[in-house]
């Protein structure tokens, strides 16, 4: 499943799909390619609607989910996993080091009144400078922490795009105020992960639109490099 040598460019443009699910309005984001393969970055979905919203579009595509990758675990990004976990028979992956938010996260999803019936552990970890191959693309795992423990970004080098999770978003960033969270860490990761990135990268984050690297670079009053 993983590759650990830096591999040649995607030769296609991979296609990515945005659905916005639960009351958090968490970005989830299916990433495929011209094989049909596809990974589910951060199953949000969280009632059946929006459960029957993702298997419509996986279904109309005639994709095949290869993997559930979690940005991080937060619960409000992990909703769906134990659903799309079942329905698709597929591992979740994750960093090992937010493997703390999973041990609590009945009791997360009950202080946030959200609906939680079951959890999935992940089983595949990453870690930086992983691979994550599926048909034939490949995402590079960049290893992002400072809004929470174990946070990861997913990038492709070819389009190129980066899935940002709760690091950066559209002239904004992560909170620090959570367990695990921490300001001058986050500043870290976006400044040493994502703002050496093209700046042409396009940015799909956890929550809000796209934006671009450039753009933030510039723009974002939080980590901006004015
Ligand atoms: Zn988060
Ligand atoms: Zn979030």
């Amino acid at each position: 499943m993983f590759s650990f040598d830096e591999p040649t460019k995607n030769i296609f443009m991979l296609q990515i799909k945005r659905f916005v699910f639960n009351p958090f309005q968490v970005n989830t984001y299916v990433v495929y390619d011209e094989t049909k393969a596809c990974v589910i970055i951060d199953a949000a979905c969280s009632d059946r609607s929006e459960e029957e919203a993702l298997e419509q579009f996986i279904s109309d595509n005639q994709l095949k989910p290869v993997q559930i990758l979690n940005t991080h675990n937060h619960i409000d990004h992990i909703l769906g996993n134990a659903f799309v976990a079942e329905k698709y028979s597929l591992p979740v992956t994750a960093h090992p080091d937010g493997a703390r938010y999973m041990n609590n996260a009945f009791a997360h999803a009950q202080s946030f009144g959200l609906n939680l019936t079951k959890v999935t552990e992940p089983t595949l970890k990453i870690e930086d400078g992983d691979w994550i191959s599926f048909g034939n693309s490949k995402l590079k795992v960049l290893f992002a922490p400072g809004h929470a423990d174990g946070s990861v970004c997913f990038y492709d080098d070819t389009t190129p795009f980066v899935i940002a999770g709760d690091v950066l978003f559209y002239q904004s960033i992560g909170r620090t105020d959570l367990p695990g969270g921490d300001y001058d860490v986050l500043k870290e990761s976006i400044w040493s992960k994502l703002f050496v990135l093209p700046d042409e990268t396009i940015v799909y984050p956890g929550h809000g639109p796209q934006t671009t690297i450039g753009s933030e670079k510039i723009n974002n009053p939080f980590v901006a490099i004015g």
